[in-house]
């Protein structure tokens, strides 16, 4: 991929096939701080939507990426330009440009990767539902789990997310998806775990998907929930539910420098889930990405005895 400022990617994804990321919250801006991040810890959390990135600027690059090799027509294999990238997406006061423009310009579908926090905002409400797929989070059952576990922004009040969302279902005719992440010792006892899924029945997602943390979290102290204590816990949900794990490989592309900085800058990856994106040898990676960390581009680091690639800011 040419050198892009804020699309990366195609990121390939067990739910969501290959989908082009489209940063809107560079450098990294969020309305929490959630203790599970890959992405490192929020410096400021903030509620003030804003106008930057420039739209215009974002909107050119997504021309000149579907202009290059005739991707207008075919989308280069990309099933979703997304909304997403190094923090909330909807801090952006015209991410909703961002769905017109692809649904009006482009063979792809969208998808709005949330963590919901603005959906008590009717505004926000109405632009998230010019996606074609909306992704909402729900880690917390009350206003004191949300605080323990996304240290979200002091005025944000767990009640009126939830009502938000209840209001986006009834007027959304897309897909709406939720991500419920789960940390031992925070949220993963069954009776917690009860609270969110019935909380959850109450604004009907069409799939529900638990996580826990695959990459390394903000916060070094939290550990990954194990994968029998994951799918036990799915039970819970009912048969909506599929857990989720490392995401699977696809063929990502050529491989260049450009491309790899801007991917695993917003999306740590193991190296050998990296090599398999690239379509690379294991080898092949390794002599390509060590460079790039001793010049300082990336980042190599351990996380649970795995080797992954990540953004020199995290
Ligand atoms: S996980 Fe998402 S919502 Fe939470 S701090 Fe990171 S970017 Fe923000």
């Amino acid at each position: 991929m040419d050198a892009y400022k804020y699309l990366f990617g195609p990121v390939p994804s067990r739910r969501y096939g290959r989908s082009l990321g489209v940063d809107l919250a560079v450098p990294k801006t969020c309305t929490l701080d959630c203790r599970f991040c890959q992405l490192g810890a929020t410096p400021h959390a903030t509620l003030t939507r804003v106008d930057t990135p420039p739209m215009d600027a974002i909107l050119a690059e997504l021309r000149r990426w579907l202009e290059q090799a005739g991707r207008k027509e075919e989308g280069e294999g990309v099933d979703f330009i997304t909304a997403s990238g190094s923090g909330e997406p909807t801090l952006h006061l015209r991410f909703g440009d961002l769905f017109r423009f692809v649904r009006a310009e482009t063979p792809c579908r969208s998808l709005l990767l949330s963590n919901g926090s603005l959906f008590y905002l009717p505004e926000v409400r109405c632009d998230a539902a010019l996606a074609d797929v909306v992704k909402l989070s729900l880690h917390a059952w009350d206003q004191t789990s949300f605080e323990r576990v996304a240290r979200p922004h002091p005025a944000l009040r767990f009640d009126a997310i939830l009502d938000g969302y209840r209001a986006f279902r009834q007027s959304f005719t897309g897909r709406l998806d939720l991500e419920v992440f789960i940390i031992p010792g925070l949220n993963d006892r069954e009776d917690q775990v009860r609270r969110i899924a019935e909380l959850a029945h109450g604004f009907a997602p069409d799939a529900i998907t638990l996580n826990t943390a695959v990459r390394p979290p903000a916060d070094r102290a939290i550990s990954a929930c194990p994968p029998e204590r994951l799918h036990a816990l799915s039970a819970l949900f009912g048969t909506a539910v599929r857990e989720s794990g490392a995401e699977p490989p696809h063929a990502s592309g050529e491989l260049s420098e450009e491309a790899l900085i801007a991917l695993v800058g917003r999306h740590p990856m193991a190296l050998g889930v990296l090599a398999a994106t690239f379509g690379r040898s294991d080898d092949d990676l390794r002599a390509f990405i060590e460079p790039l960390a001793r010049q300082g581009r990336l980042r190599l680091f351990e996380s649970q005895g795995t080797l992954f690639a990540g953004g020199c800011g995290m």
